[in-house]
């Protein structure tokens, strides 16, 4: 801390990312990354655009990449944000469409940027307890508020909302609802297919997880074009250039790519099928996940000393000190069916 720091930075708690070890030999399932790389056209298309052209400023609007997504989702190109991963998709949404005079909602239990966010913008926010099973219970939404935001699947419990549920919310909530998409591709449904119909709906999604390009920092945001002019309104004022000339490209790639991304999901949630039954069989409680990882706790066994024995078996998982409703669980990213059975026979040794 310094005197010439800023008034809100000295009170700031930033968000602290899961750790990316030096030591690639650990089996990585701590930050729900996807196991499989992003296929071989995408990669060679990222190699083939390392050319002089990279001097130039890439498109500051991304109309290649919005064009397509906007074909892929069936929606107007008016309705597609871009940003430099979803977490700045995020932000803007935040700083620009939640920051009102009345307290935004969210989870108890949800993805801890948001209340980071809040901080960073002075937004008010209220939390609303997840039921005993770790639900999100949305007729608790049902107060006045000046927006609303969780995660489908919610993380880090992995949980979803059916359409259903997130549709009649939207019909009996006026303010804006904010759906954060990041896991979807797991065999959750999206609630894109709204937007047409909902004009306080905006739903985020990213690249990080089902396409495989975490490295490559690509998320967007779709909604009613109203409120994409409000998000281009704050990237106009923040960064003309958010996503760079290769990011572009790679994602452009990934969406012609259908197969091999659909491929790669698929394979993800046939090994999360697995490790849950595994875990069962050996007195672990597993959460119903949607998403490319569990929520987990054994019934016997701490989680702080499950992490720690994982990690002297070079695997890495996540497990949260706090709130203390989550801190006998650990969070682990489905990896291969490899790293599923290994995890699964260093626990059998753990537990012994
Ligand atoms: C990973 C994650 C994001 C951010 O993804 P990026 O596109 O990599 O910025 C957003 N929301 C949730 C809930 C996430 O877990």
């Amino acid at each position: 801390m310094s005197k010439f720091w800023g008034d809100i930075i000295k009170k700031l708690e930033p968000y602290t990312p899961g750790e990316q070890p030096k030591d690639l030999n650990l089996i990585k399932l701590n930050t729900n990354e996807n196991p499989f790389g992003p296929g071989q056209s995408v990669l060679g298309e990222i190699k083939r655009n390392c050319e002089d052209i990279l001097r130039l400023y890439p498109d500051p609007e991304s109309n290649g990449l919005r064009k397509a997504l906007a074909k892929f989702h069936n929606l107007p190109i008016e309705s597609v944000f871009v940003s430099n991963g979803s977490d700045e998709s995020l932000a803007f949404i935040f700083q620009g469409l939640l920051k009102k005079n009345k307290p935004i909602l969210f989870p108890d239990i949800t993805y801890s940027f948001y209340p980071v966010y809040c901080q960073l913008y002075e937004i008010q926010y209220k939390k609303i307890p997840l039921d005993q099973n770790f639900n999100i219970n949305l007729d608790d939404y049902l107060i006045e508020n000046g927006g609303i935001i969780f995660p489908n699947p919610n993380a880090p419990t992995g949980i979803p909302k059916s359409f259903a549920e997130i549709e009649s919310l939207l019909i009996n909530n006026q303010s804006l609802v904010v759906i954060d998409e990041a896991y979807v591709d797991f065999g959750t449904d999206s609630v894109i297919k709204l937007i047409k119909n909902y004009e306080n709906l905006i739903v985020t999604q990213s690249f990080s997880k089902g396409r495989s390009l975490a490295g490559m920092r690509i998320g967007c945001a779709y909604g009613n074009p109203n409120l994409i002019e409000a998000l281009n309104r704050v990237k106009n004022s923040f960064n003309s250039y958010p996503i760079d000339r290769l990011a572009q490209i790679a994602a452009m790639s990934s969406i012609a790519d259908n197969e091999n991304f659909t491929k790669n999901c698929n394979k993800v949630i046939e090994a999360r099928l697995y490790l849950e039954q595994q875990l069962k069989e050996m007195k672990f409680d597993v959460l119903p996940s949607g998403a490319n990882f569990i929520f987990t706790k054994h019934k016997h066994t701490s989680g702080k000393y499950l992490y720690d024995k994982l990690r002297q078996n070079k695997i890495l998982v996540r497990h949260f000190n706090s709130p203390e409703r989550i801190s006998n669980y650990l969070r682990i990213t489905i990896g291969t069916m490899n790293q599923m059975q290994k995890l699964i026979s260093v626990m059998r040794e753990i537990l012994k």
